[in-house]
């Protein structure tokens, strides 16, 4: 059994949990471990599944659960050493690791890919398990070849549509922000991701889930639109979390 669970996606939090049959890996923890702990109950995931805690880059989103997370659970973090040194873990097991060079724990063999975002050196990560391919890209201005390669040849792939062109440019925030934003060291938009998902296109069975939506300048419904305009998938195959608090569990294999 492989299955994703998206416990939280976009700027109030970001954490995932890949899990094959009775191990797992989290990927960032960006809620505090008592909303974390709150969020496994709910969809399921017995903590001492998890080995792991892989994190993307030290935004506030990825990290703020972090060090209690990895108290908690006992586990490692496995991060670059730029990442590692740019946030507050307090004391915690660590594994330095380093992007695009491949790395095992247990049946998870990982990959880092690097992204373009206002970071020390951000990364997506590439997890071969089950004999499944999975990929986690959000926050990128745009995405890198290794993430294209990487794209191509997934199973499942969470990839960034954090914002609506439109919305964003007739939104609130002020200029700087949304430069900031729509720059390539910023995050993906509807079209571009489209674009990227489209571009890709080998492997029909490939599931895709939309990550990272901001609350501001998009909605789940625009982002669906958009991504199954632009690509000719079917708006109900494209799924994403629908509001604050809301989880999902998707089965990669059974
Ligand atoms: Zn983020
Ligand atoms: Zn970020």
């Amino acid at each position: 059994m492989l299955e994703v669970h998206v416990l939280a996606s976009g700027s109030d939090g970001n954490c995932t949990v890949i899990q094959h049959d009775d191990s797992a890996i989290m990927i960032d923890a960006g809620l505090s471990y008592a909303k974390i702990h709150k969020l496994m109950e709910v969809e399921g995931i017995d903590e001492s599944c998890i080995d792991a805690l892989l994190i993307t880059h030290e935004h506030g989103d990825h990290v703020a659960g972090a060090g209690p997370v990895a108290r908690k659970l006992h586990i490692p973090i496995y991060s670059n050493p730029a990442t590692f040194g740019s946030f507050n873990h307090g004391k915690v097991e660590f594994e330095f690791i380093q992007t695009l060079q491949r790395f095992n724990i247990g049946d998870f063999s990982v990959l880092p890919l690097p992204t373009v975002h206002d970071a020390a050196d951000p990364c997506a990560y590439n997890v071969t398990v089950g004999g499944k391919n999975i990929l986690v890209a959000t926050d990128t201005g745009k995405f890198t070849f290794p993430l294209q390669k990487a794209l191509e040849e997934a199973d499942f792939a969470i990839v960034e549509a954090n914002y609506d062109n439109r919305m964003l440019h007739e939104g609130p925030y002020p200029e700087s922000l949304k430069r900031r934003i729509a720059s390539d060291h910023g995050h993906m938009c509807n079209a571009d991701s489209a674009l990227e998902i489209k571009n890709t296109f080998s492997n029909p069975n490939r599931q895709i889930f939309l990550g990272h939506l901001s609350k501001h300048n998009n909605t789940p419904d625009i982002a669906r639109e958009t991504v199954a305009d632009l690509t000719g998938i079917k708006r109900y195959k494209l799924d994403c979390l629908e509001f604050l608090g809301d989880t999902r569990t998707l089965t990669v294999s059974r």
